[in-house]
């Protein structure tokens, strides 16, 4: 990595909401070009980033479970949700020249790479950024518990969650105008005081494997790149 960068490989975790921009549901392609530049200024930085993407904006089991439906069959879909956000990221950084590879964890052998360690961590060793889709690959699960295991899997130094506001706050800031950023929290804070952050899960697994959580705003452009540096606003979660 460029001189003054703390990290040499990150996991972005992108919400599928994050990919909806101010749409109901689905994707909003400028939105997804922002997270594109994103990833592109941290590659170009010389950091090696893998991507993993939720589905929310499309599907998530626990809404298909409430209509009835068995929770695991709508798990499958909300992971097959994530497969369609994850080619959208690859189609637009790839438009911007950033090399990509999807690797599913559900193997779909027409559309993208079934999901293998060692060769996920060849591709980035070669400057190709990986998107991990499908999630864990099991129903049950989120997007947040794989980006923790991707991460943990790939032996990355961080794990970077981008979301909505620039940081863990003490209440969400959108409903409670003096709610109060953190500028660092513990795991073992993160669970007690049940802030939503990532789910239980995920904390746990990136507690085990000591990978700090990085919490920043998807708004701000470059904050991606800052937040590598140690700069801008952002919420760190470590022992
Ligand atoms: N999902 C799953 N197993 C996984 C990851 C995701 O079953 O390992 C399903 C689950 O139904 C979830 C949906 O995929 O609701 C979409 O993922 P998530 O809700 O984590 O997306 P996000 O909130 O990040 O947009």
């Amino acid at each position: 990595p460029r001189e003054g960068v703390r990290y040499k490989r990150v996991l972005l975790k992108v919400s599928g909401e994050a990919l909806m921009g101010s749409r109901d549901f689905g994707l909003d392609p400028g939105m997804v070009n922002e997270v594109a530049d994103e990833v592109k200024e941290v590659t170009a930085l010389g950091v090696q980033v893998c991507l993993v993407i939720g589905g929310g904006n499309i599907f998530r089991g626990i809404k298909g479970a409430a209509g009835g439906m068995e929770r695991a069959t709508a798990d499958y879909m909300g992971m097959l949700a994530t497969v369609i956000n994850a080619l959208s990221m690859q189609s637009a950084l790839e438009r911007k020249g950033v090399s990509t590879r999807v690797q599913s964890a559900i193997p779909m052998s027409s559309v993208c790479e079934p999901y293998i360690r060692r060769r996920a961590i060849r591709h980035m060793e070669k400057g190709r950024v990986v998107i991990f889709a499908a999630g864990t690959g099991n129903p049950f699960f989120t997007t947040d518990t794989a980006a923790a295991l991707r991460a943990s899997e790939m032996g990355c130094d961080a794990l970077l969650k981008a979301t909505q506001v620039d940081g863990v706050y003490t209440a969400d800031p959108k409903k409670v105008p003096d709610a109060e950023r953190y500028d660092r929290l513990t795991y073992l804070d993160v669970l007690s005081k049940d802030l939503q952050v990532m789910d239980a899960s995920a904390i746990s697994l990136a507690r085990e494997n000591r990978i700090p959580i990085l919490v920043f705003s998807i708004h701000t452009a470059g904050a991606f790149a800052e937040v590598m540096a140690g700069r801008g606003r952002y919420t760190i979660i470590t022992e």
